[in-house]
Formats: structure tokens, C-alpha cells, sequence
């Protein structure tokens, strides 16, 4: 949200990969949906604090070919984050088990269940919160093939993509790619990839018929 530094942008930068044009409208819909953080119990809530949290972290998912995610409400939850002295970090602590470039696939049952509610410090001095982050997923660029392989198959398994998306996914390919060829560069490609919803389909498939 506006004045929070953007975290998640800054590492996907440093892979190559820029924030979809149509994430911060994405954004906005997901908060007007789901205002509060999912870990804060009502008492803990303040405004101001909220962050929306890709569960799989986008710059993983357009690198394992699965752009889609970054703007898949499926992927997506609303944390807070210690700011101003408000907000209990749940984004940090409980989304990437303090690590932002790590990622929790159990962060859903955890933040509306296990640690609900839970502070900051409780996180932090608690054995099952301590033995997750002891375990957390390594970062993408130390993951092995087969761990990217697995990932990957982990994504398609939990969101899987229709005929329709499949399709489409791969006329989008074929338009990055004429681009590409084309003069334009990896940003044009990447701008196609990124649009992954029925609007962008509709004016991808213009382009191609063009
Ligand atoms: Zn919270």
C-alpha cells in the first residue's frame, strides 16, 4: 500500500522480473475485500498496517513460468506490518517466516488458526514458530533443478490453470517471444506475460490476429 516500501519488488528486481502495470488495481480489489490482516485477532487491529501477501512470492512464480499467480486472488492474503509502533509483523514473521525472500506454504491454516492473534514477541520466542524458520524454504536462486521442478508442480497442483488459461498462456508466449525477436526488449516480453486475465487475453489475441 501507499508509503510502505514494497519488499516483495525489490527482490524480484534483482531477478529480472518488474511488478505487473496491473497489480496496485489487483491490490486495491484484494483490500477493499479482505481490509484487515488474516493473523490479527480483532483487538491487534489497526489501520494502516496492512499489506496484501503473495503466499508463493510473485517473482518465484513468473520465474517458474506461472505469472498468472501474481495476480491470482488464490495466492493472495492480507498481513500487517510493524509500522509507525503498530502492527504485529505477521507479514514478516508469519509470510515469510522472517525472511522476505523465504516463503511459508502453511501461512493460510497458521495465521487464521495456530498463531491467530499471536504478537510479534510470542513469535519470536516460540518453539514451533523458531523450528519453521529453521526449515523454511531456501531462497530461488539456491533452490536445485529438481526443488524448482517440485515447486512448480506444487503450484500447478494447488492452482491449477484451465484449458482456457493453458491456451492462452501460450499464444501469450508466442507474442513475447515475436517480440522479443522483434526490437522489443525483455520488458515488452515481460508486459505480455504479465497480462494473464480476460481483458489482457482479449487484447493479446487482437495483437496476434494483427
Ligand atoms: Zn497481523
Amino acid at each position: 500500500m501507499a508509503g510502505a516500501i514494497d519488499r516483495d519488488a525489490a527482490i524480484a528486481k534483482r531477478y529480472g522480473i518488474a511488478r505487473s502495470a496491473r497489480w496496485p488495481a489487483v491490490e486495491r480489489a484484494h483490500l477493499e475485500t479482505q481490509p484487515h490482516c488474516v493473523a490479527c485477532s480483532e483487538r491487534q487491529r489497526k489501520p494502516g498496517t496492512t499489506q496484501v501477501h503473495h503466499v508463493y512470492p510473485f517473482h518465484i512464480c513468473v520465474a517458474l513460468g506461472r505469472a498468472d499467480l501474481e495476480l491470482d486472488p488464490r495466492n493472495l492474503m492480507t498481513l500487517c506490518e510493524r509500522r509507525g509502533g503498530r502492527g504485529e509483523d505477521h507479514h514478516l514473521l508469519i509470510g515469510h517466516l522472517d525472511d522476505f525472500e523465504s516463503f511459508n506454504p502453511g501461512v493460510r491454516m497458521e495465521a487464521a488458526h495456530e498463531f491467530h492473534g499471536w504478537t510479534a514477541a510470542r513469535l519470536r520466542t516460540s518453539k514451533d514458530w523458531v523450528a519453521r524458520v529453521a526449515t523454511r524454504a531456501p531462497h530461488f536462486d539456491a533452490m536445485s533443478d529438481e526443488e524448482r521442478s517440485k515447486l512448480r508442480a506444487r503450484l500447478d497442483q494447488l492452482f491449477p490453470q484451465d484449458h482456457d488459461e493453458r491456451r492462452s498462456a501460450a499464444q501469450r508466449a508466442i507474442v513475447a517471444s515475436a517480440r522479443t525477436r522483434s526490437k522489443g526488449s525483455s520488458e515488452d516480453a515481460r508486459a505480455s506475460t504479465m497480462e494473464a486475465t480476460p481483458s489482457g487475453r482479449a487484447r493479446d489475441q487482437r495483437r496476434s490476429r494483427s
